[in-house]
């Protein structure tokens, strides 16, 4: 007769393990930032070859730098007035 708990403790023993194997031995790999495809290693840019790819990482990358000079602003129109407080000004 076959314990059935021993049974799925072992199963689950095993699952556990393959998983941890899997996160271990993680691969150097890239991702196409775009459409998620893999892509070399060594190549330079972070998308597949595809044209498609290139025009929106192209894209995000313009959201993105405008993303960090609004930041940038906000952060300054923030810190700025805390600044001058700290040195002295606006008393
Ligand atoms: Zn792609």
């Amino acid at each position: 007769m076959v314990d059935a708990k021993a049974v799925k403790e072992r199963v689950a023993k095993k699952n556990s393990n393959s998983r941890t194997r899997n996160n271990s031995g993680n691969s150097p790999h890239k991702h196409c930032r775009i459409c998620g495809v893999d892509i070399n290693i060594k190549s330079e840019s972070r998308v597949c070859n595809d044209q498609d790819c290139n025009k929106k990482l192209e894209k995000q990358e313009k959201n993105d730098r405008m993303m960090r000079i609004m930041f940038f602003i906000f952060a300054f129109a923030i810190a700025a007035p805390i600044l001058l407080q700290l040195m002295g000004y606006g008393k």
